[in-house]
């Protein structure tokens, strides 16, 4: 298995709603993400992916929607107050910690058709979250899987575990 990564920075702020910690004022972080995509076999050139073309596209992405932007959860109280005064917002429908960006990033670069298997970020100089897929053929198996585990039978727990973050 073949693997690059590609390190992107961003500054954002956000805060955390039921929280006792000083993560419930608003604040902001230098982020630092490392994304990783992976291939069983390399391109014609040799590659993963262009680390150009990660560059244009995922770059550009967090550019444009997360990099000095306030992440808020949607209800989040300060949204009504900041979009009056035109702050750049990015409503999340989780509290927005290190492991929820990690994961809406991950979402966005797999549905932008890149191989990622691994999204981490990096909110303070000593502390990360990572959220990343548990197998590259996660969505299969675990289809193929379905009829056999008895699951079928209980569809609420089929959902969580389809729905749960394998991070
Ligand atoms: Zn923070």
């Amino acid at each position: 298995m073949y693997s690059v990564t590609k390190l992107v920075t961003f500054c954002y702020g956000h805060r955390l709603l039921n929280y006792s910690g000083k993560c419930r004022y608003l604040h902001g972080h230098n982020g630092r993400l490392e994304i990783e995509l992976s291939s069983e076999r390399l391109d014609p050139r040799g590659m993963v992916r262009d680390f150009e073309e990660i560059k244009r596209t995922i770059q550009q992405w967090i550019d444009m929607t997360l990099d000095h932007a306030m992440l808020l959860r949607k209800d989040d109280p300060l949204v009504g107050v900041l979009r009056k005064q035109k702050q750049r917002l990015f409503l999340m429908g989780d509290n927005p910690t290190a492991e929820t960006i990690a994961r809406i990033i991950f979402t966005h670069i797999q549905n932008l058709g890149f191989p990622v298997t691994s999204v981490r970020l990096w909110e303070t100089d000593s502390s990360f979250a990572t959220y990343r897929n548990s197998s590259p053929r996660t969505k299969t198996s675990r289809l193929r899987r379905l009829p056999f585990s008895g699951l079928e039978r209980s569809p609420r727990r089929r959902i969580r575990s389809v729905a749960t973050p394998v991070s």
